[in-house]
């Protein structure tokens, strides 16, 4: 590991001693904090305010009981969180996570991130995360329906369109958002569309939601690349899941003239040298939400092997686009030993940090989550501000904001890296850029 900036090794270790067993929070927090001694150098009143201490804790966690009943009449209870981490910028914002994975460490790591992120977007929005242990596979649209009701009627209470808006991540898209929605309305009596993003079109929603994570990810490696004099065209790409960003990051790259040659899901891997056919790919994941494996029953020349690693696979771009930590030290060097390129985070915290650390030595571009996966946010707060003026873009308009957001945050990052002597660390970049936005807001708004 980097060694922390002395003057930070206690408030990392306040944060170890105050969240314990909380991993990948613990992770999020040094990542950050490892790129931070030179901005609180020059920043004195960020220390004399503990602007660092006051942003590691959430200025609120909500804990809840989420009972509902299974088609067989069963009953299961499980947990619903909400991490409403920093509102210095705007109203909290950030997803919600539908996985059996989800615990408290890991909805704050989330949040954590979050508050980076979207002060990169340079909107006016707060960090948050939440989500429940829920697993939506398997379950039937009942049984979505129900699950999505009871965890609203305790999170409604919470929310509102200038408090706390939540949004989709892992297991919850627009059918979930929908559902969430309608139990908020009956509740509120309020049609209140700025309290959720994520909305389907004819209720509320965004054009290029959908494809904001995805699409946002590559515009953002076309700006690594072109700094670099490089371009997507004719480039050999693999990108991991088969959810939301994944897609649309394929359907980005393919559009831009790179080949996608592989993506997975949990289970396995999907290698098809022809380039994947998205089509297929969307209609198995998002029509019939069935598995990955099922694209080779319909493809020939396709192959899929269950429990692969999919970094071994030989490409010039990488995106992990599935979850945390997917994309270890040891995958970065199999990548690198293959000619990787360029690699930018779909996902939240997808690579470890010795894989981060890997790829900067080999001279990889490397884009870090908060940056590139930004998109999706940034359109979420596009969605809101077409709720608050009753307004509807084009498609066109809003895909054209969405690049010249990722554009401006990749050449704050740029630019940060510059002015702190780190050329061409964008982890670095991200981290002061976003920190800063919110450390100077913190400072103005007063102890709160
Ligand atoms: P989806 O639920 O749509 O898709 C997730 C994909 O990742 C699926 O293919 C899933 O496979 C795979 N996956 C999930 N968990 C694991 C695991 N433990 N190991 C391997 N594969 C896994 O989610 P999204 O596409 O929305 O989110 C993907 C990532 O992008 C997450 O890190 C999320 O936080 C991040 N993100 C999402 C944004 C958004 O707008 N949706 C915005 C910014 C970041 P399977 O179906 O087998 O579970």
């Amino acid at each position: 590991m980097a060694v922390i900036d002395e003057k930070l090794d206690d408030v990392y270790a306040e944060v170890l001693h105050r969240n314990p067993g909380e991993g990948e929070f613990h992770q999020a927090v040094r990542e950050v904090i490892d790129s931070l001694g030179p901005s609180i150098a020059k920043h004195p009143e960020f220390t004399r305010r503990k602007i660092i201490q006051r942003i590691c804790e959430p200025e609120r966690q909500i804990i809840f009981r989420v009972p509902w009943e299974d088609d067989r009449g069963e009953v299961h209870i499980n947990r619903g969180f909400r991490v409403e981490f920093n509102s210095a910028l705007g109203p909290y914002k950030g997803g919600l996570r539908f996985h059996p994975s989800v615990n408290l460490g890991i909805v704050k790591f989330l949040g954590f991130e979050q508050i980076f992120k979207n002060a990169l977007t340079g909107l006016p929005i707060g960090g948050a995360k939440g989500g429940s242990d829920f697993d939506p596979k398997g379950r039937s649209d009942q049984e979505i329906m129900r699950f999505c009701q009871s965890f609203m009627t305790e999170l409604y209470r919470h929310l509102g369109e200038y408090t706390d808006v939540p949004a989709g991540d892992i297991g919850v898209g627009t059918r979930e958002i929908g559902l969430m929605f309608g139990q908020y309305k009956r509740i509120t009596n309020r049609w209140e569309s700025g309290v959720l993003t994520g909305k389907g079109l004819e209720w509320g929603g965004s054009l290029v939601r959908t494809e904001a994570t995805g699409y946002g990810t590559v515009f953002f490696v076309q700006e690594m690349l072109e700094s670099h004099g490089m371009s997507l065209e004719g480039r050999t790409a693999v990108v991991s899941g088969a959810g939301n960003v994944a897609i649309y990051a394929m359907e980005k790259l393919i559009e831009e003239g790179a080949t996608v040659v592989a993506c997975s899901d949990s289970a396995g891997v999907v290698f098809d040298q022809a380039g994947i056919d998205l089509d297929l790919v969307k209609q198995i994941k998002e029509v019939e939400r069935g598995r990955i494996s099922d694209y080779v029953d319909r493809r020939s020349g396709a192959t899929y092997k269950d429990g692969a690693c999919i970094w071994e696979i030989d490409c010039e771009i990488a995106l992990p686009c599935a979850t945390q930590n997917e994309l270890t030290g040891r995958d970065a060097e199999k990548l690198i030993a293959n000619g990787v390129v360029a690699v930018a985070e779909g996902a939240n915290m997808p690579t470890t940090p010795e894989g981060v650390r890997a790829f900067q030595e080999a001279g990889v571009l490397f884009g870090p989550g908060k940056a590139a996966n930004a998109g999706g946010v940034a359109t979420s707060a596009l969605e809101m501000q077409q709720n608050a003026s009753r307004d509807s873009w084009t498609f066109e308009y809003t895909e054209d904001r969405l690049r010249q957001i990722m554009k401006s945050i990749h050449t704050a990052c740029d630019e940060t890296a510059k002015e702190y002597g780190q050329e061409g660390n964008l982890v670095i970049g991200a981290n002061i850029a976003g920190f800063e936005r919110v450390a100077r807001a913190m400072v103005a708004l007063g102890l709160v």
